[in-house]
């Protein structure tokens, strides 16, 4: 079978020559006579590996020099309990803003630690929209946003503005979509089975006042920013050659224009399917105007009930037999979802829409 176009959610489609170039370095990674994977992390040949990911992610992002960025391990999820552990500690209370499932996840997990208030929410319809926060204040250690929702494909258009609080974003589903501007944030992290590389690891990008010695009692060494930032993400052994396709993934972005070349581009393909969407009588999409994702587009049929779940099966297995995989909504959602991340080309979107359009006909 030939490569499909892969609009799966995470682990998602990766640049066809990065994957070419890692699989023409497997067994003997420049000139070592080893692959990355049986390497040493401490080894001559590992270090400009992992120093050269961490640059390539400040270049791209412009990070200033007083964050450090870590490589860590535990996923998205662990960064809900470390979270709180690390910065939780003034106020013992943070403000949640609820806007999805990772949201309320990152909001159940730090519940076990903290105080948290949940300021705002968009649950009253089902998740579809973003909602408007005007000036945080209060006595919270930092305000909590998942700024892309991948599963109800709804995305930030502004920066909440929390004052002196700090902003802390899971940009899981969307880092490097397009420019972000790291200074109004204390934290921010995204696992990279999403939009830069394999799963296994997660990059932290946290500013240095957030780095504690003292966490909250009992929090755990490997929970610990410190310990990270201090073992400059080799306190143990890190995710070797998670991080080396990470790197090669960062090359490609660079060699395509950076976060602005991954936004322009990301905005044709998003808007080419919106486009789509919202002149269809036969598919619409879910999440509302002004709140859109650039990189996870829901959709359902005209079609309701029963019918609707026949009609949407039928939709994915036609669509994965026409080379076009992984279309089926999350199972919380049902329906649809398209997710097209930085390395899913305009072509692809295109074969997408061309499928609908002959699906819509027939259906
Ligand atoms: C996938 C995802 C997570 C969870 O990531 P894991 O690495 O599976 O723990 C968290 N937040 C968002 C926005 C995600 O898309």
């Amino acid at each position: 079978m030939d490569r499909v176009y892969n609009f799966s959610a995470g682990p998602s489609c990766l640049p066809e020559e990065v994957l070419k170039e890692c699989a023409a370095e497997m067994l003997n990674y420049n000139g070592t006579g080893q692959s990355v994977m049986e390497m040493s992390h401490r080894s001559a040949a590992y270090k400009p590996i992992i120093t050269d990911a961490e640059a390539k992610v400040r270049k791209l992002m412009n990070v200033p020099d007083n964050y450090k960025i870590l490589f860590l391990q535990g996923g998205g999820s662990t960064q809900f309990a470390m979270i709180p552990l690390n910065l939780g500690l003034k106020f013992k209370k943070a403000a949640y803003i609820r806007t999805g499932v990772w949201a309320k996840k990152a909001a159940a997990e730090a519940k076990k630690f903290i105080t948290v208030d949940e300021i705002a929410s968009s649950e009253d319809k089902g998740f579809s929209y973003i909602p408007r926060v005007e000036k945080v204040t209060g006595d919270y250690d930092y305000v909590y946003i998942c700024f892309n929702n991948t599963i109800m494909g709804t995305h930030y258009e502004y920066i909440p503005d929390t004052g002196d609080i700090p902003l802390v974003a899971d940009i899981s589903s969307c880092i490097l979509s397009e420019p972000l501007d790291v200074t109004k944030f204390g934290l921010l992290y995204a696992g990279a089975q999403k939009n830069l590389g394999p799963a296994g690891v997660t990059v932290v990008i946290i500013r240095d006042d957030l780095i504690t010695e003292t966490p909250l009692p009992g929090t755990p060494t490997m929970l610990t920013y410190k310990t990270h930032v201090d073992g400059e993400s080799m306190y143990n052994t890190p995710p070797c050659y998670a991080i080396y396709v990470v790197g090669k993934v960062l090359g490609w972005i660079e060699k395509n224009g950076g976060a602005e070349g991954m936004g322009k581009r990301n905005h044709e393909k998003a808007d080419y399917l919106y486009n789509y969407l919202d002149n269809s009588s036969f598919y619409h999409a879910t999440a509302q105007k002004g709140s859109r994702s650039l990189m996870n587009v829901p959709f359902l049929t005209k079609y309701t009930g029963e019918e609707a779940d026949a009609i949407n099966k039928k939709f994915v297995k036609e669509a994965a037999a026409a080379g076009l995989a992984n279309l089926g909504g999350h199972r919380l959602v049902g329906g649809m979802r398209a997710s097209i991340y930085n390395a899913m080309t305009l072509e692809g979107v295109k074969k997408l829409v061309e499928f609908m359009e002959k699906f819509a006909k027939e259906n």
